[in-house]
């Protein structure tokens, strides 16, 4: 028999999480029940699943109950390693179940699991002296500068929508649960990891390891998962159908398929913002420069369109 095919999809936080006004749990079960149907079909079309997701909007959300509650009634305050191991669980919850219940129904008898996933940075990494990774909801500007200055947070405006929090944000190394993973895999089971980027933790130098106050890009992470297994497919999840040149302007242009020289040249002529869409273009490049293969980048509703090649991005070696 063919080994079956195997691809690592990444979704975005930001597609589980629709608006500021679709924040509560059961809007955000609900996106993730719309996300898991899309995947179920995949699955059903002979795909082997791994997912990755991200937590922008969800970690945030849980590090701003952590510190209100503490200042209201003097809880102790969730770091950020633990508020994002607490995204793991939630979110792979609500995807994990929305996903075993579509199987069922579909009479598709595969297992579903979620693994809390740590992923190794150096300590060492630039990117500490350089916080550039949002998190949390959106703010005005007079919001974002009374953070700033009360509580000493960097704060940037993220690709014309508004103004967030930024965290740390250091290159994946290696993905510490990778064999459990493989493990998983191998047995058949669909597996939901690198969740939010995965927790960044750093060697002590004693191999003991300890989470660090940063995020790690979900899309980065997925692109070192799917290097790891060899994935055959690389697909990001996101809220648009597709990639543009001069996005959002009156030239917007629609990409179809693009090569990894053709992205290059994309990336330095400034088209894919900093923070959304120039990570995910930037971790498809690490994938196909380490595989060979290629990637695909559209939303979960055209998932099956795309992988029919009717739609989405597509970039190529
Ligand atoms: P996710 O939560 O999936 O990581 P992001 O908000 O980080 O989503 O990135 C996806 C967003 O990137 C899109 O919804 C879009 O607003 C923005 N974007 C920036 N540049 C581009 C571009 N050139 N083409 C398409 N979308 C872009
Ligand atoms: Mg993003």
């Amino acid at each position: 028999m063919d080994r079956k095919k195997t691809a690592v999809i990444a979704i975005g936080g930001n597609s589980l999480i629709k608006s500021n006004a679709h924040q509560s749990i059961e809007d955000q079960y609900q996106a993730a029940k719309e996300t898991t149907f899309h995947i179920a079909d995949m699955i059903e079309s002979g795909w082997n699943v791994a997912i990755g997701h991200g937590n922008g909007p969800q970690v945030g959300l849980i590090l701003r109950q952590s510190e209100v509650s503490a200042k209201a009634e003097g809880t102790p305050e969730t770091p950020l390693d633990v508020c994002g191991a607490e995204s793991q669980g939630m979110i792979g919850f609500m995807l994990q179940q929305n996903l075993q219940n579509e199987l069922f129904q579909r009479k598709i008898n595969q297992n579903v699991a979620t693994v809390i996933t740590q992923v190794l940075v150096d300590i060492n990494d630039p990117a500490f002296k350089n916080p550039t990774k949002p998190i949390g909801g959106f703010m005005t500007e007079e919001q974002a500068r009374h953070k700033r200055d009360e509580l000493g947070w960097s704060v940037v405006e993220d690709a014309g929508r508004g103004w967030r929090r930024v965290v740390a944000s250091p290159d994946p190394k290696e993905v510490v649960e990778l064999d459990t993973v493989k493990a998983l895999i191998a047995a058949g089971v669909i597996v939901i990891t690198v969740c939010g980027g995965g927790i960044p933790v750093y060697d002590k130098g004693n191999g003991d390891y300890v989470g660090a106050p940063a995020v790690i890009d979900k899309d980065f992470a997925s692109s070192l998962l799917a290097q790891e297994i060899d994935a055959d497919l690389f697909v990001i999840s996101t809220a648009v159908e597709k990639v543009a040149l001069n996005y959002g302007k009156p030239n917007e242009q629609w990409l179809d398929r693009i090569t990894s020289a053709e992205a290059r040249q994309y990336i330095s002529e400034g088209h894919f913002a900093k923070g959304s869409m120039l990570p995910k273009v930037q971790a498809i490049l690490r994938y196909l420069d380490n595989t060979g293969k290629q990637a695909l980048i559209t939303n979960p509703e055209n998932i099956g369109r795309a992988l029919k090649g009717e739609t989405g991005t597509w970039i190529v070696p």
